[in-house]
């Protein structure tokens, strides 16, 4: 473990001069940008007057995956909703139509600022919040970096369109991350519109509904005229019932950032989630490489709050920069501390950025095999549905009990920036068969070390596949 001058001086909120001054005194000539082990760091710390502390993975890695709270501790707390489904099957309208049935929004004003989520009220007293931005990329998104959100995904399917394509990807990509999914037939106003054709095409995909026998909720809406809106909502409630989601407010308040921007004259701004605790103004609050103090709490309606407890949205405002959606924030106990978890979390992110991914098959059954996983993460995309088949039932065939191909999603076309994203949630390599890659979903998979293999032959494929299970594993066939 390295840090810079610069890094350290940060830390401590000196002067990288008088860093440097002690260390001459010692007899080491350094410059800003030197890196100095964790010794020599130590011995500056205490020379400046301050105690080293030794900042360990454990103690900042914060956010949804922490530490669990005691059980008894814990409350129930609203359900937290994504709504996808396919480009103008009508997710946008379903979140405008689920806004307006907000019951508190008389006295208080309605539900009019976007500011990446928003609560709504029921007439039971229950409640649900909403991710704003619909669609699986910002899902997916925020899942490859660690943050997962969403407790209930609501699929939208037009009711006179049926399963289209991103109808698909978002089923894989809700199971991928095993959230329970919610079914919304959509736009049932419509003369053309056939219900049961959507529950039909969904079996086809393995997703069954209650009236198929499966246990999967669906309803019938039509955000347009805002048709089953409260059937809807009951749906979500009573599958949150089942998930028995709880968290502990009592303590001090994590989550993610959902929306961060820089607004003129409002400063840095990021919206989060809270997961667990409550969260106050003047609470001293590190997100994900930024901190501040809190200065104000703003809800969807624009009304300044004082807290916002688990699975509350909220503006914060009063961070000296703006963190990244998928960023966990947690309250600390002093700037100080803020100031240490930032500069370590820059560094993080920074070694990140470095990281360079196996790119062969082989490197990532080593990774896997590190990881003791069970299973082998794939991506598969080709020229047509025929062969795309053909490479799934092959992979079935292979592996042992020790691990297996999982395919998390399998389609006819080109490599996108999407699939590179699901499969960095996952830690999926991409198979592109007699398929290229785009330059978007090049440049992704570069940048957050994707492994994408072309083949053009299914056997050398399945081959290759085989050949490295065995050599990692043993033979498995
Ligand atoms: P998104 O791309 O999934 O966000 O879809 P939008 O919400 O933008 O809706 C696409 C189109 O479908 C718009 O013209 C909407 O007015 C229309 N639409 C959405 N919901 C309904 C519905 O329930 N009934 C009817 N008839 N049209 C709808």
């Amino acid at each position: 473990e390295v840090i810079t001058v610069q890094e350290l001086a940060n830390r401590m909120a000196e002067k990288a001069t008088d860093a440097i001054r002690v260390l001459m005194k010692m007899g080491v000539m350094a410059t800003i940008n030197e890196n100095l082990d964790q010794d020599t760091a130590e011995i500056v710390v205490t020379e400046l007057g301050h105690t080293p502390r030794r900042v360990s993975e454990a103690d900042v890695e914060i956010g949804l995956v922490g530490e669990q709270d005691d059980p008894a501790d814990q409350q129930p707390r609203p359900p937290v909703v994504t709504i996808m489904g396919h480009v103008d099957h009508g997710k946008t309208s379903l979140l405008d139509a689920l806004r307006s049935t907000d019951v508190a929004s008389g006295e208080a004003g309605g539900i009019t600022q976007h500011i990446g989520a928003y609560q709504v009220n029921l007439p039971s007293g229950a409640r649900i919040t909403f991710l704003d931005t619909p669609g699986h990329e910002a899902f997916t998104q925020m899942r490859a970096r660690g943050a997962s959100v969403t407790d209930i995904v609501v699929l939208v399917v037009a009711a006179d369109d049926g399963i289209k394509p991103q109808t698909i990807e978002a089923i894989n990509h809700a199971k991928a991350a095993k959230v329970p999914m919610i079914i919304a037939i959509n736009k049932i106003d419509t003369p053309g519109a056939n219900p049961e054709r959507v529950r039909q095409e969904l079996l086809q995909h393995d997703v069954q509904v209650e009236a198929m026998g499966g246990d999967v909720l669906d309803v019938e809406v039509s955000a347009l005229k805002r048709t089953n809106l409260d059937k809807l909502e009951d749906a979500i409630i009573l599958q949150s019932e089942v998930l028995e989601l709880k968290a502990n407010p009592n303590r001090a308040a994590e989550g993610v950032v959902v929306e961060a921007k820089l607004e003129k004259g409002r400063g840095p701004v990021a919206t989060v989630l809270v997961a667990r605790g409550t969260l106050r103004v003047g609470d001293i609050v590190v997100a994900g490489g930024e901190w501040g103090k809190v200065r104000a709490l703003i809800d969807e309606r624009g009304q300044q709050l004082q807290e916002a407890g688990p699975a509350r949205p909220v503006e914060i405002l009063g961070l000296n920069g703006a963190p990244s959606a998928g960023d966990a924030f947690s309250v600390v106990e002093s700037e100080a501390r803020a100031r240490e978890v930032c500069s370590y979390r820059q560094q993080q992110i920074r070694k990140r950025r470095q990281f360079v991914a196996p790119t062969s098959i082989e490197g990532m059954f080593t990774q896997l095999k590190e990881k003791k996983a069970e299973d082998f993460p794939v991506v598969i995309k080709g020229d047509v549905q025929g062969s795309v088949e053909a490479i799934v039932q092959s992979l079935a065939k292979i592996g042992g009990d020790d691990i297996k191909a999982r395919v998390l999603h399998a389609a006819a076309g080109g490599i996108t920036e999407t699939d590179v994203t699901l499969a960095n949630a996952s830690g999926a390599l991409i198979i592109g068969f007699n398929v290229r890659a785009n330059k978007q979903a090049r440049e992704a998979a570069e940048r957050d070390g994707v492994a994408i293999k072309y083949y053009s032959v299914i056997y050398s494929l399945v081959d290759e596949v085989k050949a490295a299970m065995a050599g990692q594993l043993g033979p498995v066939i």
